[in-house]
């Protein structure tokens, strides 16, 4: 008999541990087991097996309960590799998540050990069989067709010879059988040669090969030619017959990085990201770890592919909040890719025309090895105007198109060069205001003030989604005096748009216009195409775009990020200036940029308008010395919530009293309430994060009755609303 340990998913934190059962075979670690548990089947993931001498009736008297038989084994072979395997117990502790929690964020949902269990899907085959059979000319040609194959699919020989696939099975002269379905190698058209290397971009390239240190920080303005010395990086680790894994922040986002990559490496390459469905996942995590891929490029979660020998890993756009995973287990993929890198004893290229603070601030004391890349490949950077909101409003010129932008754009349509227009917030008006009492249009199930959206005509919650029309009386005083429009959003700057320049063509990239699949690109392609003049849109059209033919980009309200009470608003802010600046000017047309902002003289406009990172930082790292914020402390984040305000608070108080250590706590705070939950905040905050992650689990050791879905817990939280 064999005594099989293995994880199963549980609400209780307190119970993270493996469970008891018997099976009469070995079953290898990270192979899927179906058992029951609660009086329920459900799917556990092995973790040991032993073989025992035992009987059954001995192993009960011994665990002092009753132990069940595996009902089923899932899997042939381990879906992860060892180096998997103890990733998932370090990131446990880094993150102070469950042990099962960590290897679901590894897994492909197709083969997650939950509750429910996806089937594998199977596809049938066709080969040939050892028998002698007379055929016809015609059969013959369609059975060599197979023998020149090995192994063929069914569908496939179906296609080439209608009428006489079933023969040659019903004949005997094939075997069909079936095989998991797996995805097809994509081969590229055509495969692009290397770029001539530009000496800046050689010398960084000869800089990061000839050095023996393994984290580096590539910071070069966008332009500068990064991707190129990714690429040639990339085709230099593949020589040595090594993976590489180069992340993006979003795929939908970076059309033009995958189609590089592609065109590149195209014979080669798996892409990982969210939008494919459980099996398209499944089948590129199959190639990974099966090494049909070399390249992968991916989002976040492709930094668990089971990889087996990484040559080298690139991240772009470091400093991307979606690198963050924001549920429980709360992992930076930069952390697990750090990881990953030394184990594989491969080489990290961190890349950035903005890099965190934290990690420019690594690399400023050399822990991270800094490569510069300052010239941009083809112009020079875009000249930068700043508008002040506050004169445009006095000069009675439209807040949301001011003068100064009206007429560079006029000026780009009629040399027939493009636009972007930025507005971070979608909608029609940000929110509508009671004549009566002043008090905002909230959503019924959370505290935020709702979008009101001019084309259906409704009010919209960008939180939890609920949509409501308008409403004829005051939700708060009842009052039947209407309402007031305050802010505005992307629909308004559409219309807006249309109203100054009727004969331009306009497309609209934001939430509402890419909620399908494959809407992003499509906005995209036809923009590249040159089949619109103004591209408009929230932050999504900042990042890593590259059309040459764009010359102006104006950031309408580009400073309405600082009033939001975040230690990181700042960095945020000027990010997005800085990123929507590089989107100007990027072949051999002088780019031009417009910030239009009520402030000004804050140190995040004037330095993104100079383009002037170090400066930034410089300021930045001040304010947050101030205030004692990340990177001179650490934080830790517990986020309680509940159906019942009075539960919430007790729990957190209850939380509070039983933390004490050399750290701050800050909090009880009550946040908004999100979709009917009601939630508070404790922050521990101090130097030194162990000390801190021990005493939580300590807390969590001695309160078995915190359950996992009423604590968040985030280590090195990346905002705080
Ligand atoms: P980044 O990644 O830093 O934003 P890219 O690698 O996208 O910069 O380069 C910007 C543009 O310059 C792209 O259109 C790219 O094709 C081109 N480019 C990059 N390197 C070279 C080179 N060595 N020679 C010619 N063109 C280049
Ligand atoms: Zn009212
Ligand atoms: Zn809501």
């Amino acid at each position: 008999m064999y005594i099989i340990e293995c994880w199963i998913e549980h609400p209780i934190r307190k119970l993270d541990q493996t469970f008891t059962y018997y099976y009469d075979r070995e079953i290898s670690t990270g192979v899927r087991v179906m058992v029951e548990f609660n009086r329920q089947k459900v799917i556990g993931f092995t973790d040991k097996c032993i073989e025992s001498c035992l009987s059954i009736k001995e192993l009960e008297e011994i665990k002092g309960y009753k132990v069940k038989p595996v009902l089923q084994v899932l899997d042939e072979s381990s879906l992860i590799t060892q180096e998997l395997y103890e990733l998932a117990f370090w990131m446990k502790n880094k993150t102070l998540s469950t042990t099962i929690s960590c290897f679901q964020a590894m897994l492909p949902a197709k083969v997650k050990p939950l509750m429910n269990q996806h089937q594998i899907v199977y596809e049938d085959f066709v080969k040939a069989s050892n028998t002698q059979v007379e055929l016809t000319p015609k059969q013959l040609e369609a059975y060599q067709y197979v023998l020149r194959h090995g192994e063929l699919r069914y569908s496939d020989l179906r296609k080439n010879y209608p009428n006489q696939a079933k023969t040659l099975i019903d004949k005997s002269a094939l075997v069909r059988f079936s095989k998991e379905k797996t995805a097809e190698v994509k081969r590229s058209e055509y495969i692009e040669k290397p770029l001539k290397l530009t000496s800046y971009q050689k010398k960084a390239y000869q800089e990061i090969l000839g050095s023996d240190d393994s984290i580096f920080l590539l910071k070069g303005v966008t332009g500068s030619g990064k991707t190129e010395i990714y690429l040639q990086l990339a085709a230099n680790a593949i020589e040595k017959g090594k993976q590489v894994l180069i992340l993006v922040p979003e795929i939908g986002l970076t059309p033009q990085m995958i189609q590089r990559v592609t065109r590149r490496f195209g014979h080669q390459l798996a892409i990982y990201h969210s939008g494919l469905n459980p099996q398209e996942k499944y089948e590129q995590y199959k190639m990974v770890k099966d090494q049909k891929a070399k390249v992968i490029v991916g989002t976040r979660s492709s930094i668990f592919l089971p990889f087996h020998d990484l040559g080298l890993i690139v991240m772009d756009e470091e400093h991307d909040d979606s690198y963050k995973q924001d549920v429980q287990p709360c992992y930076h993929c930069r952390d697990i890719a750090l990881k990953r890198a030394d184990y594989h004893h491969c080489k990290i290229i961190l890349g950035s025309a903005t890099p965190s603070l934290e990690s420019y601030a690594r690399a400023i004391k050399k822990v991270y090895h800094l490569v510069r890349l300052e010239q941009r490949i083809y112009t020079n950077l875009p000249s930068v105007s700043v508008v002040p909101l506050k004169k445009a409003i006095k000069a009675n010129e439209s807040y949301i198109i001011t003068r100064t932008l009206y007429d560079k754009m006029q000026n780009a349509l009629d040399k027939n060069e493009q636009v972007i227009l930025l507005l971070n917030r979608r909608g029609y008006h940000s929110m509508l205001r009671c004549n009566s009492c002043k008090e905002p249009v909230k959503c019924p199930h959370c505290d935020l003030a709702m979008s009101y959206h001019a084309s259906e005509r409704a009010l919209k919650c960008h939180t939890c989604g609920t949509k409501i029309p308008v409403p004829q009386k005051c939700p708060n005083c009842e009052s039947s005096e209407g309402f007031s429009s305050y802010g505005f959003g992307t629909q308004r700057l559409e219309q807006e748009v249309k109203h100054y320049f009727p004969n331009a063509r306009t497309l609209r990239m934001d939430a509402d216009t890419t909620g399908r699949k494959g809407a992003h690109e499509k906005i995209l392609r036809s923009f590249g195409n040159h089949e619109a003049d103004i591209l408009l849109g929230t932050q999504m059209i900042a990042k890593g775009l590259d059309f040459p033919d764009v010359s102006l980009v104006g950031v309408i309200n580009g400073d309405e990020g600082l009033s939001r009470l975040d230690f990181r608003s700042c960095e945020d802010t000027f990010d997005l200036l800085m990123q929507a600046a590089g989107r100007s000017g990027r072949s051999d047309k002088k780019g031009e940029v417009i910030f239009q902002v009520f402030d000004p003289d804050h140190y995040a406009v004037v330095c993104a308008a100079k383009q002037d990172y170090d400066g930034f930082f410089q300021n930045e790292m001040k304010f947050r010395h101030l205030g004692m914020y990340p990177p001179y402390t650490y934080m830790i984040s517990l986020t309680i919530s509940g159906n019942s305000e009075d539960e919430v608070q007790k729990i957190a108080l209850m939380i509070k009293e039983n933390l004490h250590g050399e750290y701050t706590i800050l909090g009880v705070v009550s946040l908004l309430k999100i979709k009917d939950r009601h939630r508070s905040r404790i922050i521990l905050k101090g130097q030194n994060l162990d000390v801190m992650r021990n005493d939580v689990t300590r807390m969590l050791e001695s309160h078995p009755e915190i359950s996992s879905k009423s604590l968040q817990i985030d280590v090195n939280p990346t905002h705080l609303e």
